[in-house]
């Protein structure tokens, strides 16, 4: 058996699942403090004989193995979880190997493994919820340096017509600061779902997203681009990212993905809800072989 956890700031996922990677049982418990939503983590582990366990964590993350702070979240706006240990947390009660990566690299290897980037060498996955991240894979392996990328914070070129602030704690008006779920809501003051048939909105979001997209293209040529992600319900984005994507290229890079949205060069995740959880499994799994 195999065991998952998504770690995100809203909800931590976890689930076991079998040696094909089908999900056999799963819960969603909600980011609290670190003592209330471990305990829920350990009530549902001990339930279980897992053989090895992948956890996503949300970012900035310490995800180098060699680290001291190896398996600890690092410098998150949610203060409690600040240099928390997950690793330790887990190890009291899990003797089995534990291995960790970024919740959006996870996902981008889920959708690699399982979804929507099956058929090519390299992708990369987006979230944009209540943060944006973005993980990376490459032939089989997920992108890690210094430390992992956090494309989510790049700089983005301000819509004329926007004069929102900016919502990062530390850039202000970066991607995530003006275009993550509550960036939409605060500069219009309105839930994001309830927006819409505002097509403004989607305009703008639109322009700030397909920058991103060019910058990511520009530096790893991704062959397949997954957009997830509570924002992302609003699928009328699609074609306003290709429109801009492709005004702002100008023919530069020629390759007909960019050209046509029927290319499926830019999607929607394959296995919608499951791609950092599946990673989590074959992360969990790579690691027992
Ligand atoms: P998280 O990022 O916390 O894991 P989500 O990806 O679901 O969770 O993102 C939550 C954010 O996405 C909310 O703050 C909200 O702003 C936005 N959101 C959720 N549903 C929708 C929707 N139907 N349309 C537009 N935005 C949405
Ligand atoms: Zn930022």
């Amino acid at each position: 058996m195999l065991g998952a956890i998504e770690a995100g700031g809203t909800k931590f996922v976890c689930a076991v699942g079998d040696m094909d990677f089908n999900v056999i049982e799963l819960i969603e418990i909600p980011t609290t403090t670190p003592t209330k939503t471990m305990e829920k983590v350990q009530e549902f582990f001990q339930q279980f004989e897992i053989q090895a366990l992948g956890v996503g964590l949300f970012g900035p993350a310490d995800i180098n193995p060699n680290s001291a702070s190896y398996g600890c979240i690092t410098t998150t706006p949610k203060v409690q979880w600040q240099h928390f240990n997950i690793l330790s947390s887990l190890k009291e009660y899990l003797d089995v190997p534990i291995v960790f990566d970024t919740d959006v690299n996870i996902a981008a290897l889920g959708e690699a493994e399982f979804g929507a980037a099956q058929d090519v060498d390299s992708c990369i996955y987006i979230t944009i919820g209540t943060g944006i991240g973005v993980g990376a894979v490459n032939n089989g392996k997920m992108l890690h340096g210094i430390s992992h990328p956090e494309m989510g914070h790049v700089t983005v070129r301000r819509h004329p017509d926007d004069h929102f602030e900016g919502g990062c704690l530390f850039h202000l008006d970066c991607l995530e600061g003006l275009a993550s779920g509550p960036a939409i809501e605060k500069r219009w003051n309105q839930k994001a779902m309830l927006l819409e048939g505002r097509p403004q909105v989607w305009e703008i979001e639109g322009y700030y997203i397909a920058q991103a997209l060019m910058t990511y293209i520009l530096t790893l040529s991704p062959e397949r681009i997954i957009l997830g992600g509570g924002v992302m319900r609003q699928r009328q984005l699609l074609p306003v990212i290709y429109k801009h994507l492709q005004a702002m290229n100008n023919h530069y890079l020629v390759f007909p993905q960019l050209e046509d949205q029927m290319a499926n060069y830019i999607v929607t995740p394959g296995i919608e809800g499951f791609s950092a959880i599946k990673g989590a499994f074959y992360l969990a799994k790579v690691e027992l072989e």
